[in-house]
Formats: structure tokens, C-alpha cells, sequence
């Protein structure tokens, strides 16, 4: 036995339901790269297509290639062209990347509408279309990030119009030129969740329906539910007198007689390495003693097993991190299993 991760199917089903509910079934895709989350790609593939879900986006090929039977639509945001099939969509960032790619091909043009990190600019739209046509690829999309969902302040809305402005554009151009209509997208799930009129044929949700609402000090009346928990098995205990030092260079100090028992995940596994003062317990209160090893942790607990969280807020919070951070540093070979 070896430590593991749970994946709370029902709570995934409700998250995705929040949304079909309140943004319309079509209009919800999902972000499954980098392991859907942590979570495990195809387990969540395979979930999201149970739920409904039709459109998913993935980091690379890679990613494509182990769910591409799964769903119509599959969008690969980063890395190189591959020949993956008809319902594969490469996200193109520049004038450079459209030149290279084969007749036919699939796209979905990615536009920068003020983050200054990925896309094409403005003023670069319409010879890219024309650079569409005579390559003869197939515009499937146009999308961008508006990466201001968790901010409070005008750029958002700054950038909703800046996207609704070449949304315009390019439909414009499509219809002059007798093509099929792209799909436009430009939201996750910050930006979505704080709008009251949604923008796009779609919204690109991730971190929420992994059970977290981002950063946002905005609030909204949703209320989401983890999905990930992870679960170490006991490797042996000891009984301890009050002072005795556990792990290394004995930072952990026990304050009264205890038993303790070494769990087997570490930052080995893609944990952040606490150091004992922290404060961090596992998920019902035990505490951690001294410093994480690469393979074990020091519990006071006796239980065989230990759920070490189940929510990961407090362990981002000790990190001054995010929960997209703590989920997807866990290690791809924790085996991921779903809860019966
Ligand atoms: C990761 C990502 C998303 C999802 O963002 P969340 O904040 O997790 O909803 C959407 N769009 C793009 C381009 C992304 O890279």
C-alpha cells in the first residue's frame, strides 16, 4: 500500500451542475491540463464526459492523445503541431506558428487583449485571417484571457471590450469571406463567475470545478466542493516522552508524552516541504511534527491510514500560494483512484 489520492466524484457532479445550471450546458468547457489540476487527466476526462461537458482544453499533445475519444472538441493550448484528428484544436499564438502548420489543420486564434503574455496583437488579427485562408486551415475559435477575473478595478471590463471589439472584427471578415463562424472565448472562472452578462460562446471554467474559487476578493454566491484529497498510509509509530525531538535536526518537539507515526508522503510526492512551524495539521486536526522528509511525514496520530487534506486552502495559505499551486505539484505517480 502506498499513499494515494482520492477524487470525490459527487463533488466534481455538483460543481459542474452549479455551472450547467447557471451558465447553460453548452456554454461550459473545461480546463484539464497539467493532469487536469493534479487531479489525473483521465479520470476527470472521463467524469466531465459523463457530465456533459463537449469542450476541454489540455497544455500539449500529450495530454490530447490520452482523451481524444472523449470529447468533440479538444484544444491544445501549448507546444508543437501533431496529427492527433479531426476534433483536436491547436491554439495558435503568433503569425510565425500559422505558417508551419499542414492545409486543414484546426485552429483557434489566440488574441492578447492586455495581459502582454500570450496571443497575437490586435493589429496583427486581420493578417492572420488572410494568412487562415491562404493556408486553407480551419479557423475553429478565437479566444483570449482576460486576466483581471480576480481583480477588482476596470481592466476587466477594459478588456471585455477590447475582446468584444475583434470579436466584431473578425466576424465581420468571416461572413465577407463566406467562412464558417469561429467560436469566441475569453473567460475562466473568475471572470465569469463576477459577470452578470456573459461574454463568448463559452467559458474555459478550471479551478472551480476542482472545488476553489481563485484568489478573487470578490464574492460570489456559489459554493463549490473540493474534489481532491490525498490519503498516506502508516509506516510505524513510536511512543514518545514530552521533549523528545522527532525528524531532521529535531525540530519537531513533542510537548507532552505522545505516540507519533511517519506517514508515507513527502515533498517527494510534489508536497510543499513544511518545516514545523507552520501549523499545519492533516485534515481532521492531527498534527504534523518537525520537518518533512522526501518520502515521510510525522503525524500525531496512530491511524493507519491519514487523510492528509481535503481541502487545500490551509496548505496555500501556509505557503503564501494559491490552490492551483498546491494541486498541481502533486506527483503524476500518486495513484489516483475515484471514490466509491
Ligand atoms: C488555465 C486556464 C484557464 C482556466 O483558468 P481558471 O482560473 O482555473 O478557471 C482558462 N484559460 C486559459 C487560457 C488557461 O490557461
Amino acid at each position: 500500500m502506498m499513499a494515494y489520492i482520492l477524487i470525490d466524484k459527487k463533488a466534481f457532479f455538483f460543481n459542474i451542475s452549479l455551472l450547467q445550471t447557471k451558465f447553460s450546458k453548452q456554454k461550459v468547457g473545461l480546463v484539464i491540463k497539467d493532469n487536469a489540476y493534479g487531479h489525473g487527466l483521465e479520470i476527470i476526462a472521463n467524469l466531465a464526459k459523463e457530465a456533459g461537458i463537449t469542450s476541454v482544453f489540455v497544455k500539449n499533445a500529450e495530454e490530447a492523445q490520452k482523451i481524444a475519444h472523449l470529447f468533440s472538441q479538444i484544444t491544445i493550448f501549448y507546444g508543437d503541431y501533431a496529427p492527433l484528428g479531426e476534433n483536436i484544436n491547436f491554439v495558435m499564438h503568433s503569425l510565425e506558428q500559422l505558417a508551419t502548420l499542414p492545409k486543414n489543420t484546426n485552429i483557434e486564434l489566440k488574441i492578447n487583449i492586455g495581459m502582454n503574455r500570450n496571443g497575437l496583437c490586435e493589429s496583427e488579427v486581420i493578417e492572420a485571417l488572410n494568412l487562415i485562408k491562404k493556408h486553407s486551415l480551419n479557423l475553429k475559435g478565437v479566444m483570449a484571457h482576460n486576466g483581471f477575473g480576480d481583480d477588482l478595478g476596470s481592466e476587466f471590463y477594459t478588456q471585455k471590450q477590447r475582446f468584444n471589439k475583434i470579436q466584431a472584427e473578425i466576424q465581420e471578415w468571416v461572413h465577407m469571406h463566406h467562412l464558417p463562424m469561429p467560436r469566441f472565448h475569453a473567460l475562466s472562472s473568475s471572470g465569469a463567475l463576477r459577470s452578470t452578462e456573459i461574454q463568448g460562446d463559452l467559458i474555459r471554467f478550471g479551478i472551480v470545478a476542482y472545488g476553489y474559487l481563485s484568489t478573487s476578493p470578490l464574492l460570489s454566491d456559489m459554493d463549490f466542493k473540493p474534489v481532491l484529497s490525498l490519503y498516506a498510509r502508516k509506516i510505524c509509530s513510536k511512543a514518545l516522552k514530552k521533549g523528545d525531538r522527532v525528524g531532521y535536526g529535531g525540530q519537531g518537539v513533542l510537548e507532552y508524552n505522545s505516540t507519533i507515526s511517519s506517514y508515507d508522503v513527502g515533498y517527494g510526492d510534489g508536497l510543499f516541504r513544511c518545516i514545523g512551524n507552520e501549523g499545519l495539521c492533516a485534515a481532521n486536526g492531527e498534527k504534523i511534527i518537525g520537518r518533512m522528509s522526501m518520502d515521510t511525514l510525522s503525524i500525531l496520530s496512530t491511524q493507519d491510514e491519514i487523510c492528509i487534506f481535503n481541502d487545500v486552502r490551509e496548505w496555500a495559505k501556509a505557503f503564501k500560494t494559491i490552490p492551483y499551486v498546491i494541486l498541481t505539484h502533486l506527483n503524476k505517480d500518486i495513484p489516483r483512484r475515484v471514490k466509491p
